[in-house]
């Protein structure tokens, strides 16, 4: 929170300090609703608590960012008592869907669930390749595809492969991209039904994956695959760069998503589960 320490360097609380509170809140992707929200239940905690001392303000303002993300937040990835569980990775292209798989494929595996990795984005012979060379990295297990075959079938030969390999977690990837939105949501329905055929029971999980960098339109996104796919969760990508992913604060306010997974870079190991306290300390950096 280095620019909020230099707004607060002032020593006064005035209503340019909350103005730039808020404009802070906005530079960091916050939507202009949540932002004016959040600053006004600051103004009213620290009048009711008559806090005078600026340098409160700081650890006021990450409580409203941080109580936002109550009883949502943790990574608290829902397994399945009956293995394997099934965990369908959804999102636009590029916003690091299978890179998240590998990521987390290579902690489950660490913590002595071994995972199968299910290729089912189709469309590229070299999304197929890359999550491939996820499962060598990880240690996983595999199950490619002939590009452009049908992805939920894909899915059904991996749930059929895991049970025979004795594997606990499926990661089944998707393809984010389609000639139209209504093609790639239909395509996901299917392969999310293809869970129930063989196991009798939806996916465990449907990770939608954002990149932090999108700001407002990933709450656009968010929207509509939540709508079509039934999200259980989100992973928040690339919050090593510049982006702070402040649209998350409105994204599960108004989708009550928790986020269980955040990814800080290109490597096997840069996956973390959600900390709120941590998100609300980083928005402002
Ligand atoms: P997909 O199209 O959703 O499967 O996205 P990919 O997993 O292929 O990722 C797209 C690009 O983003 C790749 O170059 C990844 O290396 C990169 N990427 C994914 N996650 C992260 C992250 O957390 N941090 C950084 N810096 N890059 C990432
Ligand atoms: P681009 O110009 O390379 O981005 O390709 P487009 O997105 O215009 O798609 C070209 C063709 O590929 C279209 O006719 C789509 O039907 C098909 N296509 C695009 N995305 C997907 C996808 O995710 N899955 C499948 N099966 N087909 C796709
Ligand atoms: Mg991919």
């Amino acid at each position: 929170m280095e620019r909020v320490d230099k707004m607060l360097g002032r020593g006064v609380i005035d209503d340019g300090l909350y103005d730039e509170l808020e404009e802070a809140l906005l530079q960091a992707d916050t939507n202009i609703n949540t932002a004016h929200a959040i600053i006004e239940d600051l103004r009213k905690a620290i009048r009711t608590e008559k806090i005078v001392d600026v340098s409160e303000i700081k650890s006021r303002l990450k409580d409203e960012i941080k109580y936002r993300f109550e009883g949502l937040s943790g990574s608290g990835l829902s397994f399945s008592p009956e293995a394997p569980s099934v965990f369908l990775f959804v999102g636009v292209n590029g916003v690091g869907k299978t890179t998240t798989i590998g990521k987390l494929a290579h902690r489950l595996n660490k913590t002595g669930r071994r995972c199968l990795l299910a290729a089912g984005d189709t469309f590229r012979a070299a999304a197929i390749e890359q999550l491939g060379f996820w499962a060598a990295k990880s240690g996983s297990e595999f199950v490619g595809a002939q590009p452009d075959s049908d992805p939920a079938s894909v899915l059904f030969d991996a749930i059929q492969a895991a049970k025979g390999r004795g594997c606990d977690v499926v990661l089944a990837d998707t393809a984010g991209r389609q000639h139209n939105k209504a093609n790639l949501m239909a395509e996901l329905t299917k392969v999310s039904k293809v869970t129930n055929r063989v196991l009798g029971r939806n996916p465990d999980e449907v990770i939608l994956v954002l990149d932090a960098n999108t700001g407002q339109n990933a709450v656009r996104q968010a929207e509509e695959f939540t709508a079509a796919t039934g999200v259980t969760g989100l992973a928040l990508t690339k919050v090593d760069g510049t982006a702070r992913g402040g649209a998350l604060i409105g994204i599960q306010e108004k989708l009550k998503l928790p986020v269980k997974l955040v990814g800080y870079g290109e490597g096997l190991g840069d996956l973390k589960p959600f900390d709120a306290g941590e998100f609300a300390n980083n928005l402002f950096n």
